[in-house]
């Protein structure tokens, strides 16, 4: 069982004030994989470093452009060019020394599924739909909890896979050019953190008091809605 050092109780003492030591605690014994260092997990990922999870595993093979820095606001002018995942996890260690952060320069694959045995709870934010695919099929197949984020310029959403649907259920018909880029489309620089906030929260949330409902939730300009998602009778993921 881990225990928090003086230091880690003074550091997370209004999260403690409110959830308690055994609840840190958990937060501390908590093993998380976030996929994507963009502009979502650039807000995903210093939020639970802040909080306490006490191992945090980075995937992103993308370097740090001047075009990311309106948005992605854990890295610096001095990044560009460097891999997100390196950068990312090197502010992570400055933000909470008590914590351990593996970054892994590259794309999550299938190759990679390995690592998803020592996962509590995955966190999706890449802009590739292969991706967001594959780590719902994986987290289904492995009952593993999943958070997946998603953002274009009118809308944005996320969705957690715990269950009784998953992401193929809602989007199993769209291609990986229907799905909304900020590449081309654009985007306003608050809207990832906006998403990438609620998911970590939701993330942490979901750790202290799990739910194993699927939920999805919409974001469109200034609101949130949550939507009843169900599954989908032919999808390959819910075979009896
Ligand atoms: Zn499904």
């Amino acid at each position: 069982m881990a225990a928090l050092s003086k230091n880690e109780i003074e550091r997370y003492s209004r999260q403690i004030l409110l959830r308690g030591i055994a609840a840190q605690l958990k937060l501390k014994e908590t093993r998380a994989l976030v996929v994507g260092a963009g502009g979502l997990g650039a807000t995903i990922l210093p939020l639970l470093a802040s909080a306490g999870i006490g191992s945090i595993t980075v995937y992103d093979g993308d370097t740090v452009e001047r075009s990311n820095l309106g948005r992605q606001h854990i890295f610096r002018e001095n990044d560009i060019g460097n891999n997100k995942a390196l950068s990312a996890a090197r502010v992570l260690r400055d933000l909470n020394p008590h914590i351990e952060v593996v970054a892994q320069a590259h794309n999550f694959t299938e190759s990679d599924a390995p690592a998803l045995a020592h996962t509590d709870i995955i966190f999706e934010g890449s802009d590739s739909l292969a991706a967001k695919f594959l780590l719902n099929d994986l987290a289904c197949r492995l009952r593993k909890t999943l958070f997946i984020a998603a953002l274009g310029a009118a809308q944005g959403h996320a969705m957690l896979v715990a269950g009784n649907a998953c992401y193929r259920c809602v989007f199993d018909e769209i291609t990986e050019g229907e799905l909304p880029n900020c590449a081309t489309e654009g985007i306003l620089s608050t809207a990832p953190a906006v998403i990438g906030a609620a998911v970590a929260h939701a993330g942490i949330e979901y750790l202290l008091h799990p739910d194993y409902e699927t939920k999805f939730w919409i974001f469109e300009k200034n609101h949130c809605r949550k939507v009843a998602v169900r599954k989908r009778q032919n999808c390959k993921n819910h075979a009896a």
